[in-house]
């Protein structure tokens, strides 16, 4: 078990001997490690020596955060075996795409910083005025534990890229990775107090972080009930805010599209890392004529999905990261099918052989009336809603009809159509044809599933304020 019972606050480590919160292993249930449930002290600290090392870094040269980058980069290209298979126990993601994944992404966000970093105009002239980007101050970052590193990543990195200093409190449930990347950054040329970590509780540490006016901006990444509290919060002395939530995301599988394709597809994505995507597909519209094919398909699909154990190479569906998830996910497919939805693959009971840990069988449902409540609510497991629509403009309806607005898809015989159905959706981003996910792209939601956007240089730009010299 490893004892991570310490902050990273101002360039040190520091112990901690007060209570602390156990971290388990996804597929056993075992606790793996323990880290601090820090005090309201702690952050406070922490807070202190952000500001204090603000002046100096909000204005060191691009060289200087460049040169902390590449160290940072170099460090997660090392140590990327040890950060999968952190994460893969206690997430439950399978090591292979853990190894892409929650490995391999937070090193590329990091590499596309590098080369945006030179390019980014941090001054432009428009007419008379000279008009500045500047960083917005103290930040702090607030982050989940579905892709627990990954949601850091875009986090400091664009921060400290942008010249802000940074408190993360990390999620309690899956806080390993954040050690690796303090211990990284430790051994960077980054100066003391520009980044710090306090482990710890929503409603203690993560208050403090939030209420503190100390703080000029929080980044935030989590459920949608959380994200209010925080939008509550900063109104209070007016600062500055990102948020990124939850989401119910449709994949709207036209008449005309490949069905096999498009169900395989939106199968696929529902299912990565055992459904615990903001951006998951868990609403799959298809054309009432071809609901039951598509369910057949589907069915067939998450037959291939047999729960194992995450550390083995061939595992394609994990647990689930916590019993309190499991217990959640297991409590919405009995919902569904007290609301009368068809049961077309899985189920509540336990998958064979996994009496330990926290599996759920990937579960399908047919016939999902698009105002129940598991089309409506995040479920955040493997559970596909199969929604029947009579034409287009109805299709559409039902996809933009939840509180939310992250992601989506469309699937057609023709991109023309696809992208003219893709333009109606009111949500964030949505996949054309399976087109492929862009490290450099917006991401970010409508609604309820958030404010702000991650990625490239709309990432950079929400920590950046904005000045003009009238000249
Ligand atoms: P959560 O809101 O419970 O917790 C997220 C973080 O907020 C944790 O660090 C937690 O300790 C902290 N927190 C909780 N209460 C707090 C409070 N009162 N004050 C300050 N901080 C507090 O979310 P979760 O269960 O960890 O994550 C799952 C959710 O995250 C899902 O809804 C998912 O959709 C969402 N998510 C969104 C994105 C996105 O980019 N849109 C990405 C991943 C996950």
């Amino acid at each position: 078990m490893k004892d991570l019972s310490k902050n990273y606050i101002n360039g040190q480590w520091q112990d901690w001997a007060g209570e602390t919160i156990d971290v388990h292993e996804a597929a056993t249930g075992d606790v793996i490690a323990r880290v601090p449930a820090s005090g309201r002290g702690e952050m406070e600290q922490a807070i202190a020596a952000a500001s204090a090392a603000f002046e100096s870094w909000s204005e060191s040269t691009l060289e200087k955060r460049l040169h902390v980058l590449e160290q940072l980069h170099a460090g997660l290209k090392e140590r990327a075996p040890e950060i999968a298979e952190t994460v893969c126990r206690e997430v439950g993601m399978p090591i292979k795409l853990a190894t892409g994944i929650q490995a391999g992404l937070p090193a590329t966000i990091t590499k596309s910083y590098l080369k945006l970093l030179p390019e980014f105009p941090f001054s432009e002239q428009v007419g008379n005025s000279e008009v500045q980007y500047t960083p917005v101050g103290v930040v702090g970052c607030i982050t989940p534990w579905n892709y627990p590193l990954h949601q850091v990543i875009l986090k400091v990195v664009p921060a400290l890229a942008a010249g802000c200093t940074v408190v993360l409190k990390p999620s309690e449930i899956a806080p390993q990775s954040a050690y690796i990347l303090a211990d990284i950054l430790d051994k960077t040329d980054l100066p003391k107090g520009v980044f710090n970590l306090v482990c710890g509780e929503g409603q203690t540490v993560g208050d403090t972080l939030i209420k503190h006016p100390g703080v000029n901006m929080v980044s935030f990444t989590g459920s949608t009930r959380t994200g209010s509290l925080i939008a509550h919060a900063a109104a209070d002395d007016f600062k500055r805010f990102a948020l990124e939530m939850g989401g119910k995301s449709a994949s709207v599988i036209l008449a005309d599209a490949d069905l096999a394709k498009a169900v395989k597809g939106t199968v696929n994505n529902c299912l990565l890392n055992s459904g615990q995507t903001c951006t998951a597909l868990t609403r799959m519209l298809v054309p009432a004529e071809k609901h039951d094919e598509a369910c057949e398909l589907a069915a067939a699909a998450v037959a291939k999905m047999t729960p194992g154990n995450p550390l083995e190479e061939t595992t394609r569906l994990g647990p689930l990261a916590s019993a309190q998830q499991r217990d959640k996910v297991i409590d919405y497919i009995k919902l569904g099918i007290e609301e009368g939805a068809t049961l077309v693959a899985g189920g509540p009971e336990s998958p064979e052989g996994c009496a330990h840990g926290y599996f759920v069988k990937a579960t399908v449902f047919g016939n999902v009336k698009p105002d129940s409540r598991i089309a409506q609510e995040e479920i955040f497991g493997p559970v596909l809603c199969v929604i029947p629509y009579e034409d287009e403009t109805e299709a559409i309806e039902i996809a933009n009809g939840t509180a939310y607005g992250l992601s989506g898809a469309v699937w057609s015989g023709d991109d023309a159509h696809a992208k003219k159905v893709a333009s109606k959706l009111r949500t964030g981003q949505v996949f054309v044809n399976g087109g492929d996910f862009n490290p450099l792209a917006p991401f970010g939601g409508f609604g309820h599933s958030g404010i702000g956007r991650e990625f490239g240089k709309w990432g950079l730009k929400e920590f950046l304020e904005v000045r003009s010299l009238q000249l």
